[in-house]
């Protein structure tokens, strides 16, 4: 007979591990499935390619999970300002956290810290299982229940499936919930680089038109970049030397910090924006990227699924605390109605901005120039685009909101 769970998360990335964590403790059962054994060692002075630009909302959330101290012990990297500009034209923003007295405008992490602290402080709840690694292959509903089937042939039963199973998600695909979207036809180029000058903890990005070019400032000194371009140019970039790759990127980055003298392994990731047209069904739910994938320009995709997660664990644990069932569809539209127009909201702004600065015709880089130097203006109006970027507005799950 397989097991019954109250809850069961599919996939143990940043987002489903956070949600394990947000409903440790409770009185919900809950498993974890997640195909790959994730990271748990790794050389000291090595650096994670994929990193993430961690907002201020996502940071209340790892600390008020208990995961913040344990972050900061394997390593984060603080920045304090943001320089954007355009590469065809004169348009510059600057922001700086001194404007809105905040110490910081979010920091850089690996994700293989995030994910570590968040699966460390879920191991600590005795309500939470983590089956790993499995890989689950269909879902089907029986009578007041899901059943969850594995690639080993094993199956557990759960009154919830939420699919943390990021982009190409299965739970998504079984029950149906259909997508938007679209290629950009771009490939987003990571490494970590060290360049002659200092990165002065500030996150630089030039838009150019194949795309935007980020240098984001690591802790040892290096930089994380991420250079969206087209996957012809991407995979040129790719098959370089370190030397000749070095030079490219020092050029492409207008030499901003100096000569790039070094840069590390590199990997491309192909770029493109999907949107579900559902993040509920019946005894279903979506987080993070299985419900959303966006352009990575603002460095906002995972700290949207961490938003997802909370308001998801909120209406959850409200709905266990009024004696209520859970899994209700009522309940579930609850953070469908939640998230689902924020999420939407900055999808189309980081869609909007990504194709506005991929544009060449002049009317329209004469538009951007314009509009970057209106938003540079210092007052109401910049501050709070701060704010925005930092994730501290709109309608905020308590865990993000300080206390
Ligand atoms: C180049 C690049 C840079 C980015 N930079 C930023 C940034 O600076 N800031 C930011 O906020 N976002 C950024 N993002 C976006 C961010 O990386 C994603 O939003 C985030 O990784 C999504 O996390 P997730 O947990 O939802 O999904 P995933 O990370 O995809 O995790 C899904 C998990 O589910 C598991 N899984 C999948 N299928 C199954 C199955 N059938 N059975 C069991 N387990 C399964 C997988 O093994 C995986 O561990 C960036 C993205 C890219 C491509």
């Amino acid at each position: 007979m397989s097991r019954h769970y109250d809850i069961v998360i599919v996939g143990a990335g940043m987002v489903g591990a956070a949600l394990a964590c947000m409903l440790g403790g409770s009185r919900f059962q809950v498993a974890v499935i997640e195909a790959r054994r994730p990271k748990t060692r790794w050389p000291r002075d090595s650096v994670d390619l994929r990193v993430s630009a961690v907002s201020a909302a996502s940071q209340h959330i790892f600390m008020a999970l208990g995961a913040w101290d344990r972050m900061v012990e394997m390593g984060v990297s603080p920045y304090h300002e943001m320089h954007v500009w355009d590469a065809a034209g004169s348009g510059v923003i600057h922001f700086d956290c001194a404007a809105i007295a905040e110490p910081r405008l979010g920091h850089i992490i690996e994700n293989r810290v995030i994910q570590r602290a968040l699966l460390e402080r879920m191991d600590a709840f005795d309500n939470i299982d983590l089956i790993c690694p499995a890989s689950i292959t269909t879902i089907e509903d029986e009578v007041g229940q899901a059943c969850v089937h594995f690639e080993s042939g094993d199956a557990i039963t759960a009154a919830l499936v939420v699919g943390a199973d990021g982009g190409n998600s299965r739970v998504r695909q079984q029950a149906g919930i259909a997508t938007q979207g679209w290629s950009y036809e771009q490939k987003a180029v990571v490494a970590a680089v060290a360049t002659r000058k200092s990165h002065e903890q500030t996150a630089w990005q030039r838009f150019m038109p194949d795309g935007p070019l980020a240098f984001l400032p690591l802790r040892d000194g290096r930089s994380s970049i991420v250079w969206s371009t087209t996957p012809q140019q991407a995979d040129e970039l790719l098959a370089l030397d370190e030397t000749a790759f070095c030079q490219a990127l020092g050029e492409a980055f207008e030499c901003k910090l100096g000569e790039v003298l070094q840069a590390g392994e590199r990997a491309a990731f192909p770029l493109r924006l999907q949107h579900s047209t559902r993040y509920i069904a019946p005894r279903r739910a979506l987080v993070g990227d299985a419900a959303h994938m966006i352009h990575p320009l603002a460095g906002q995709g995972v700290n949207l699924g961490f938003l997802d997660a909370a308001a998801l664990s909120e209406v959850l644990l409200d709905a266990l605390a009024r004696g209520r069932p859970f899994h209700t569809q009522g309940v579930l539209r609850r953070y469908e109605r939640w998230r689902k127009g924020d999420n939407l909201l900055t999808m189309s702004a980081m869609d909007g901005f990504k194709r506005l600065f991929g544009a060449t015709a002049f009317p329209l880089r004469v538009l951007r120039n314009t509009g970057l130097k209106l938003a540079n203006i210092d007052g109401p109006v910049k501050n709070s685009l701060i704010r925005q970027a930092m994730g501290l507005k709109g309608d905020l799950p308590k865990l993000a909101r300080w206390t």
